[in-house]
């Protein structure tokens, strides 16, 4: 018998707790839960959790805070529960080292995708050579991307912000993280250049780049690529 994996939930909100317990609980997952920041600092170091939901907004330390101080130690698989207000968190706290967040309200498919989603990313030791979702093909090795197999043309900073959203796909990237990975740490922080490049992408990749199936627009925090086909299969 495998050993069940194990996950913090940080919510001071009972119903969300709750919801949030029974959903993992009915997947087979083992559950710790806790209300208040410093008790998450204990519960981390003293039960080493496999992944951490946390909330920002928890009665007596700000989440960010408890982030900030889970990551100057421990790499654990942190996913921030945050409220839709708080779109300059969600990019804090993505930029501090969070895997990923979802927005309240949320479902537990939902849920239970970004769970995967971090346990994969956790685990992975070496990328994918290639990367394969609905018609888009992305060859890593051979620099190729093709959709329909039809091979698509793209620039080379075109195919580097691709690779990077595929190697990361299913994970919601921040502006700053994709600007710095692409142009190095002393790139201007302007977004502009990063969306007239991803406006180029979607025009060759998607069939309809106002309504695109590969890459999303996370609305004031930064891009997400499609989970590819094979970890979606996965457990
Ligand atoms: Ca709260």
């Amino acid at each position: 018998m495998s050993t069940k994996i194990n996950i913090l939930v940080v919510e001071d909100e009972k119903n969300i707790r709750n919801f949030i317990s029974t959903t993992l609980k009915n997947n087979d997952y083992k559950v710790i839960e806790c209300q208040t920041g410093s008790e998450a600092l204990s519960i981390s170091t003293s039960h080493c959790p496999d992944v951490i939901l946390l909330d920002l907004g928890l009665p007596d330390l700000d989440g960010i805070n408890v982030l900030k101080s889970l990551r100057s130690w421990s790499a654990v698989p942190i996913i921030i529960i945050s409220a839709r207000t708080q779109e300059t968190e969600k990019v804090t706290a993505l930029d501090l080292g969070a895997d990923d967040y979802i927005t309240k309200p949320f479902g537990t498919s939902e849920l239970l995708a970004r769970i995967r989603t971090a346990l994969r990313h956790s685990t992975k030791h070496s990328p994918n050579k290639v990367f394969r979702v609905k018609d888009l093909l992305i060859d890593f090795d051979k620099r190729l991307v093709s959709v329909q197999n039809k091979e698509v043309h793209l620039t080379q900073i075109e195919f580097k912000l691709v690779s990077l959203l595929a190697q990361n796909a299913g994970k919601v990237l921040t502006y700053d993280h994709i600007i710095t990975s692409i142009w190095g740490p002393y790139a201007d922080k302007n977004n502009q250049i990063l969306r007239v490049n991803m406006a180029n992408i979607r025009r060759k990749i998607e069939e309809n780049p106002g309504d695109p199936k590969y890459i999303f627009t996370e609305v004031g925090v930064g891009y997400r690529m499609i989970e590819d086909q094979d970890s979606m299969h996965m457990s």
